[in-house]
């Protein structure tokens, strides 16, 4: 609890109007029965809840905010998901030059402030509101478009009543707008159940589903059947499951895949829809989790005419990813993008994709041939793994190109003597590779149960059993708060909700490449890049761990190889 019963019985008692008999007694039943004497007096009308919130705010030293007389704008709103505001008790009502200012049930909850400082790169001013309050200002999250969607939906409905087809307007109208409403929403997936009278729809999102909207049962097999349709599944099963998938472009312009399910239940059969865009939305090399430092060596390489960008680490590390956030920014109409993938992850706008095929022996080193045949500024290679294809890709990036690849090795400096054993000269390699960057991908620590606990230098060197320790921790600091998950329903009791990059990047110096040309090992490699500033995997790990991003065990496991 914020503050104390008795607190609050002497904040009351100060006021004029309030019955001292009835605010002992209230006090009273409150101690019995282990209640918040705050909401027995606004319940019993003895004071107004506002007006209690004031008194509470000036008590704890915070400035106090009535939700009702201010106008949300829908962006600051947004700052917080609506989840995590509801559980948190949290509401995002202004901004200007001092920051984001919050509402908050608990001023003093620090690390909800801070995660969101973090997640926004923006100071927080928290504000006092009232449990009462931020409940009744939660509504703001859904109206404007819940109430849109809901007219649209209706209006089409009632066309679609009038012996439509799966063809026809309305039904199509439908089924884009709650895709599109799950889109905006951010829903992973869209369910669409059959029931007795009436078909619900329901979005998940954030891990836990939301009853959207009813639609009359009527419509329902029109909605099935445009679906089939858009799936290319076939119309006239109905007793067997079916998978299918929907390409299709959003009001918003962006082009996003979703994965259909069909499955007969009783009442007729069920839609599971899910929306692959996540990907496509995570393609910011902001977002991915560099640290600044890294970001701004990152963006100084990318603006190299030519030259080559490489990506490392083994497989499901995010290398991918991070090339596809590069080539998104890099993408511009004079310029012409050619890739060349196995498999081709993803589906970039205005970018040539070359997907290598073994059956009709389309390779990497021979699609790679064929792209340059086409005149390409920059040239994506999903992975250099063998002579072939490695030679040729260096030369691609001698002749001005901007190459851009991965290689399956566990860190940034050994990269390098890799491409060596792959019989490329050092001269090649010291005159093209730009940058390195090594990655991990690790899990996030889910914001809706995070919690956090102060260690001992001690303790956490048991923990976090690293050779440099006191290089990390500085030794003037006694305790180090990191955090981790209670577990919840939103990370189905992992403690976990989303992943993020760990980063190793390392530009290659005049020094380093005078190195390569020395053939050095790694090690000498890696010496000179940390002289140079390079941070490790681990310690840019630590530092998301210190941040509350991750946990220790988290980062041990993505580093154990
Ligand atoms: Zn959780």
């Amino acid at each position: 609890m914020l503050i104390s019963n008795e607190k609050i019985k002497a904040l009351v008692s100060d006021l004029d109007l309030v019955d001292k008999k009835q605010l002992e007694s209230l006090y009273i039943l409150a101690k019995e029965e282990k209640k918040s004497l705050a909401k027995l007096l606004v319940e019993k009308d003895v004071v107004e809840d506002a007006q209690l919130g004031q008194l509470i705010a000036r008590a704890v030293g915070y400035d106090f905010i009535d939700l009702n007389k201010v106008e949300i704008d829908d962006e600051v709103l947004k700052i917080v998901p609506e989840v995590v505001a509801r559980k948190q008790k949290i509401i995002a009502f202004g901004r200007d030059k001092d920051g984001i200012k919050l509402a908050m049930a608990n001023p003093k909850n620090l690390e909800i402030i801070s995660l969101l400082e973090k997640k926004t790169g923006q100071e927080i001013v928290p504000f006092y509101s009232t449990e009462r309050i931020i409940r009744t200002a939660l509504v703001k999250y859904q109206q404007e478009i819940q109430e849109e969607f809901s007219k649209v939906i209706n209006e089409n409905i009632s066309q679609a009543k009038e012996g439509a087809k799966a063809e026809d307007i309305p039904v199509i109208k439908i089924v884009d707008s709650i895709i599109n409403h799950g889109y905006e929403n951010k829903a992973s997936d869209i369910h669409i159940e059959p029931s007795d009278e009436r078909t619900l729809v329901r979005f998940r999102i954030d891990g836990i589903l939301h009853d959207i909207i009813k639609i009359p049962s009527e419509v329902h097999e029109l909605l099935i059947t445009r679906i089939k349709i858009m799936a290319k599944l076939r119309t006239d099963e109905h007793q067997a499951a079916q998978d299918g998938k929907i390409s299709m472009k959003l009001e918003s312009g962006e082009k996003i895949d979703v994965r259909v399910s069909i499955v007969p239940i009783v009442d007729g059969e069920k839609i599971v829809m899910r929306l692959l865009s996540e990907k496509s939305r995570q393609f910011s090399l902001e977002t991915l989790g560099f640290s600044d430092v890294d970001l701004n060596k990152v963006k100084k390489v990318m603006k190299l005419p030519y030259g080559m960008i490489l990506s490392t680490g083994p497989t499901g590390s995010g290398k991918t990813t991070t090339l596809y956030s590069i080539i998104k920014i890099l993408n511009s109409r004079e310029i012409n993008v050619s890739t060349i993938e196995d498999p081709v992850e993803y589906d970039m706008d205005d970018v040539n994709q070359i997907q290598v095929n073994q059956k009709t022996e389309l390779t990497f080193a021979k699609g790679l041939k064929s792209i340059l045949r086409q005149d390409p500024d920059i040239i994506m290679v999903g992975e250099i793994r063998d002579e072939d294809t490695a030679g040729i890709a260096i030369n691609a990036a001698m002749t001005g190109h901007l190459v851009l690849s991965t290689v399956h090795t566990n860190d940034a400096p050994t990269t390098l003597p890799r491409l060596l054993d792959m019989d490329i000269e050092p001269f090649l390699i010291a005159s093209t590779v730009n940058i390195v960057i090594a990655q991990r991908l690790i899990r996030k620590i889910c914001t809706q149960c995070v919690v956090s606990e102060s260690l001992s230098r001690d303790e956490l060197k048991k923990r976090l059993p690293l050779k440099d320790f006191d290089q990390h921790f500085s030794t003037d600091k006694k305790t180090i708060r990191i955090y981790h998950g209670k577990g919840c329903g939103v990370c189905s009791g992992t403690g976990y909700k989303g992943r993020v990059g760990i980063f190793e990047v390392m530009p290659v110096s005049e020094t380093i490449k005078s190195l390569i040309m020395q053939r050095v090992d790694a090690s000498v490699i890696r010496k000179q890049a940390r002289e140079e500033g390079m941070k490790t995997m681990m310690e840019d790990g630590i530092e998301k761990i210190i941040a509350g991003m991750t946990t220790i065990e988290e980062l041990l496991r993505a580093t154990r190889e």
